[in-house]
């Protein structure tokens, strides 16, 4: 026998995940109820022949914030990591449960006594069971996960939050099953250079330096840069995200975000008497430079970008009279500036470099004289992201770029992908993964927007290897060097 083979511990157990499968190809073996079964049990199961070994019943959950019917997919088994499990929690979450993450214990004894079960959540298991440490001992290699619905929580009685848990196992099945089927072997090919940029990196040393020298909380208005782990990471330790100065207290620190705030930000704060550390790229205090010298001398400014960006709103606030924002080849035609020969253009930081151009080309068409940027605004973070991403494209079966999805660099990245044909999609991290998208694929590219932590990308390729043996290469299209400097107010 081959394909997926699930063991239940309990015989209802096994009925109630049989009941749930859609395939043909899965085997539901009852290996008996307590840690001795389980342990011959793994004994035989190193003879029989299978794909992937997963271990499904009902489990006692050790957190408080857990509830009957919850589910619970192990991270580690007693000492064994379970590198795939964020995928089959993403995939559980899609069928509607309520899933948990986390290390699942497994001991020889029923735990009677509230103080065993309290002394096992303080070794940060979050449920615990009598079969899986040994059932999954017998994958040898092969693709493995623990799924446990708990069917006692503390505070909670067993009888009803038995049949939850039974429910969940009948609704996980499928998952399950679409779990298995995207397991096999592949091939990662990671684009170079990918996550963090200068800009990112020192607008998060800023934060940090400020939470050590002045302690907490220190504000910051908007998030610090677009990615949701950054911004919870730096939540909590102390940073507090406002959207805009009248959250913050007279007096307090507050911190302006990489994407650059306008001047009548700047004079409300100093009109306030906050103590502000400026977290502004430098690459985007350069285009508000230009927007200003342009200003001065008169000209219109088309700013081409994309409405609601904060930079972009930064952007435009320098210059408000004089500054238009284009956003399409049709907002070109509409231009209606003062003097057609006192035009000029500037661009949003991190736009994709074939739209923009595109634009640039629609201004100079239109407008002979105009004139743009003395060197390229958009930073070469974007472009280089951008050109990694297209290398890889043309030669991967589907493309994951880590990012979230406000994250303006990050979502150019997936539009560079689909305009070379590949399937691409935009994740915050292993969790969001379909493995739908993954079943048909053996190649997959894997890169991270400007303001992506590298570790997503590490955790992202540790996930996949959970699905089956996975080979990793790079394929590096530039180096960067770049670094910036630190403002005064943090510098040591
Ligand atoms: S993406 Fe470019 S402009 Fe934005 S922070 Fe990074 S280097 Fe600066």
């Amino acid at each position: 026998m081959t394909g997926l083979l699930i063991c239940a511990p309990l015989r209802i157990e096994a009925r109630f995940v049989r009941r749930g499968l859609t395939q043909g190809d899965s085997t539901v073996l009852r290996t008996g109820y307590g840690f001795n079964r389980a342990v011959s049990c793994a004994q035989d199961l190193r003879n029989r022949r299978y794909d992937q070994l997963v271990v499904m019943g009902v489990g006692g959950g050790l957190t408080s914030g857990q509830r009957p019917g919850d589910v619970v997919v192990a991270t580690r088994v007693g000492d064994v990591e379970v590198p795939g499990a964020a995928l089959l929690a993403g995939e559980l979450r899609q069928a509607g449960l309520t899933v948990h993450l986390g290390p699942v214990v497994t001991v020889d004894h029923l735990l009677m006594r509230k103080s065993e079960r309290a002394a096992l959540a303080e070794t940060g298991a979050i449920a615990v069971d009598m079969e899986s440490a040994p059932l999954v001992s017998a994958a040898d290699g092969r693709p493995f996960a623990v799924v446990r619905a708990i069917s006692d929580a503390p505070g909670t009685g067993f009888v009803r939050g038995g049949l939850a848990a039974l429910r969940s196992l009948r609704v996980a099945a499928p998952a399950v099953e679409r779990w298995a089927a995207a397991c096999r072997s592949r091939e990662v090919l990671l684009a170079g250079p990918r996550s963090f940029c200068a800009g990112v990196e020192r607008a998060i040393e800023i934060v940090e330096r400020a939470l050590e020298s002045r302690g907490t909380p220190v504000y910051v208005r908007k998030e610090i840069v677009h990615n949701k782990r950054v911004v919870g990471d730096l939540a909590g330790r102390g940073a507090v995200f406002v959207d805009e100065l009248d959250q913050v207290p007279d007096g307090a620190t507050v911190v302006f975000s990489a994407h650059g705030v306008s001047p009548a930000v700047r004079s409300e704060a100093a009109d306030r008497g906050l103590s502000v550390i400026d977290a502004t790229c430098p690459l985007v205090s350069k285009v508000h430079a230009e927007a200003r010298r342009f200003a001065s001398d008169d000209y219109t400014v088309a700013l081409i970008g994309h409405a609601g960006h904060e930079e972009v709103e930064g952007t435009l606030g320098e210059a408000p009279s004089s500054m238009v924002l284009v956003e399409t080849v049709e907002d070109v035609a509409k231009l209606t500036p003062r003097d057609g020969s006192k035009i000029a253009y500037l661009m949003q930081t991190t736009l994709s470099v074939d739209e923009a151009s595109g634009m640039a080309s629609a201004l100079h068409e239109r407008f002979p004289d105009v004139r743009g940027p003395g060197s390229d605004d958009i930073c070469y973070a974007t472009t280089n992201r951008q050109a990694a991403v297209r290398a890889i494209a043309a030669e991967t079966d589907v493309v994951l770029v880590a990012g979230s999805g406000n994250s303006s660099n990050s979502v150019r990245l997936v539009e560079v992908c689909e305009r070379a044909g590949t399937r691409a999609y935009l994740i915050d991290d292993a969790s969001d993964i379909r493995l739908e998208w993954l079943a048909d694929a053996s190649r997959i590219g894997l890169t991270a927007g400007a303001s992506a932590p590298p570790a997503v990308v590490t955790e992202i390729v540790a996930a996949l290897s959970g699905l089956g043996p996975v080979s990793v290469s790079e394929r590096v299209t530039t180096t960067e060097s770049i670094r910036f400097g630190l403002p005064k107010e943090v510098r040591q």
